[in-house]
């Protein structure tokens, strides 16, 4: 388990002292090497290799090129839910944000919100739910994925975590990548943003890759909302190491990481900034040390930085991403999770790729193919 192979063994203060003592010398050391593995993480995080941005975009993309070619796979999230138990300080969904609009789609809902997706052309679709364990339980999901698993190339599950068995349910069916994000791997910091709720426990979330992991998923993407500690640097080396542990354990597996920046939410919490220079270190530096693994880039950024990365070592774009449940088939009334800074149509993301000599990947066949003679 990660917790006990890593996560316990390494303080989250000395990493962050780590990262910031980090010199110019031995940012320049590494990047002078020619083999980079996650022994050089901390130094690429680092406020150092600021100064180094331009060398490490070159290197990024080189390897980018080198292992995944001109493909970015593109894929819809499709909102479930946004009722939740837990009082995140920082999420719209949040049980303490009593003016929120609720709503869980009925199934005849999410089987238009299915079929207004794969209009789109996008067949790699990630089922997002808020934690109502009442109305989003093991039988609704199931009967959610049976409705998508044929159409779908790929179906992930971006909802609370559960435990073996149901992770095993759930996969027989037909889900095959788990998106769990720790939102940060600090433990005074992570108590203090959950509040209530069973999201309170840190463990029972870090633990969850594992369980699926276990229960026999493919795919796993993991990592850190950035905005929620001030030591993001850090949160994005945790981040990586369970990445990388994930990628040993279950070396089958496709393995990403996603680097979320809180965005503006229908609640007060006020996120540690992000700039949009450091992030860009950050998605360079794991692109650097993690020649497979891949790199998801979400609708909460704008559209000229989404642009701009391309090429860069990001592998993996959501688009015309609607944050609502039922936003796909009509105006909803229930709140988004986040409004969205990327709004253009799946057409406009595939004709700017095509602009940059690269092909958007929208639905993989093969997968289907797989998935049927298992
Ligand atoms: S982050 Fe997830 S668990 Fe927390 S309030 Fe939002 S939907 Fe619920």
């Amino acid at each position: 388990m990660f917790i006990d192979e890593v996560y316990e063994r390494i303080d989250f203060l000395e990493t962050v002292e780590k990262i910031s003592g980090i010199s110019r010398t031995a940012v320049e050391r590494i990047l002078s090497g020619r083999s980079f593995d996650i022994s050089a993480l901390p130094a690429l995080l680092s406020p150092a290799a600021a100064d180094y941005i331009e060398q490490m975009a070159q290197i990024a993309a080189e390897r980018s090129r080198e292992r995944f070619g001109n493909t970015i796979l593109l894929y819809a999230p499709l909102y479930l839910s946004n009722e939740c138990i837990n009082g995140c300080r920082y999420c719209g969904f949040s049980a303490i944000n009593k003016n929120l609009r609720r709503r869980t789609l009925t199934i005849s809902e999410v089987e238009r919100e299915f079929g207004a997706i794969i209009k789109t052309g996008i067949k790699h679709i990630l089922l997002v739910s808020g934690e109502q364990p009442i109305k989003v339980n093991i039988e609704y999901l199931k009967e959610v994925i049976g409705l998508g698993v044929d159409a779908a190339s790929s179906l992930g599950i971006e909802i609370y975590p559960l435990d073996i068995d149901d992770y095993k349910t759930l996969s027989d069916c037909g889900a095959e990548n788990l998106v769990i994000y720790q939102e940060t791997y600090e433990q005074k910091r992570y108590r203090q943003v959950h509040p209530s709720g069973k999201k309170k426990n840190i463990f029972w979330r870090i633990a969850a890759p594992d369980w699926a992991g276990i229960a026999g998923f493919w795919g796993f993407g993991v990592g850190a909302l950035l905005g929620l500690n001030e030591n993001a640097a850090a949160d994005v080396y945790f981040a990586a190491l369970h990445a990388d542990y994930l990628r040993n354990r279950y070396w089958r597996a496709n393995i990403s990481i996603s680097l979320p920046r809180l965005r503006y939410a229908e609640n007060l919490f006020k996120p540690h900034a992000v700039t949009d220079a450091k992030f860009v270190q950050y998605l360079l530096a794991l692109r650097i040390v993690f020649y497979d693994i891949g790199l998801t880039l979400s609708t909460r950024e704008t559209s000229a930085l989404r642009d701009n990365l391309i090429g860069l070592g990001i592998t993996q774009l959501s688009a015309a991403s609607k944050t609502e449940p039922g936003g796909y088939t009509e105006k909803s009334y229930a709140t988004p999770q986040f409004y969205v800074e990327d709004s253009r149509s799946v057409e406009e993301v595939l004709a700017m790729l095509k602009d940059k000599g690269f092909e958007g990947v929208a639905k993989d066949s093969w997968r289907q193919d797989i998935r049927a003679q298992r």
